[in-house]
């Protein structure tokens, strides 16, 4: 096995145990519990749940999705959380570092960059799936950590670049792109909920949407606010016909659907196939040879 296919399993197996720790909080955090106490225990019989028990989707499928004391079934959104968490560490170690290319300081903070929001957005979208609602240390964690890469990167151009105009050019437009991104996300949404409240007569949006835009905006800048924008507004379209469709309520009667979820399929598509995905809408509308 080569040393990349070990670099490889290791970050799926960070991923899922960042997971399995995100089911935690996904479970405990709205309800106002501890994440650290008590230990885990099966929510059915009560019984503690054994370190062997509670590996990362190793253990889910062993038990067959049951307590291995009262046998009372296991949730599968576990399973799935913890497999997704994994696929998408994976993913971002293999879009981060090419195999035998040299690992640098930028790829380094990048890659630590999108582990960090990739939890975020994962515990975010479970929680307002749930719940109907974005915590703060999801929209405005992101927002943090979006100028904290900005601010990381120019550090590292900074001590591993000879300094040149063009050079400081470079440094001052990385964290103005993130503050631009951050405004921008802000903005937008805010307006657009402004404009839906004043429409409908009710909160149309709620703010942690607002924020969470901001976040995006923050990390990848002002042109993925408004491809997000555009993306998450189709994928909730879609999703919400077909949740009307298979509950066959009307459009009047149907409850709000949580839109942060959207936002980060919307997000995670920028991330991976940004600049595919634009060439694509490009050439639909033959803007491009
Ligand atoms: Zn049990």
């Amino acid at each position: 096995m080569s040393l990349f296919a070990v670099y490889s399993l290791f970050a799926f197996a960070m991923g899922a145990c960042v997971a399995s720790f995100l089911n935690v909080v996904v479970w405990r955090v709205p309800r106002g519990e501890s994440i650290v106490s008590p230990p885990s225990h099966c929510p059915k019989c009560g019984a503690a749940i054994r370190w062997w028990q509670n590996l990362p989707i190793v253990s889910w499928l062993a038990l067959r999705g049951r307590c291995s004391h009262c046998h009372a079934p296991i949730s599968p959104r576990y399973l799935l959380v913890e497999a997704l968490g994994g696929a998408l560490y994976l993913a971002a170690f293999w879009h981060t570092f090419a195999p035998g290319a040299a690992a640098s300081l930028f790829a380094i903070a990048e890659l630590v960059t999108w582990w960090t929001w990739i939890a975020l957005m994962i515990a975010g979208s479970f929680i307002d799936f749930g719940h109907q609602l974005l915590p703060d240390f999801v929209t405005v964690g992101g927002m943090a950590l979006g100028l904290a890469f900005a601010a990381a990167e120019t550090a590292i151009f900074l001590a591993t670049t000879r300094v040149v105009p063009s050079g400081w050019w470079e440094c001052s437009s990385r964290i103005a792109m993130s503050v631009v991104g951050l405004l921008a996300g802000l903005a937008i949404m805010g307006a657009i909920r402004w404009l839906g409240t004043k429409a409908f007569g009710r909160e149309a949006m709620g703010m942690g949407d607002v924020l969470l835009m901001g976040a995006v905006g923050s990390l990848f800048g002002p042109v993925a606010v408004v491809f997000c924008l555009m993306l998450s507004a189709l994928l909730g379209s879609v999703a919400g016909v077909g949740a009307m469709l298979l509950s066959k309520t009307r459009l009047g009667q149907f409850a709000a659907i949580p839109y942060g979820p959207y936002i980060c399929m919307a997000c995670l598509i920028w991330m991976f196939r940004g600049p595919q995905a634009i060439h694509w809408y490009l050439s639909l509308l033959k803007l491009t040879p």
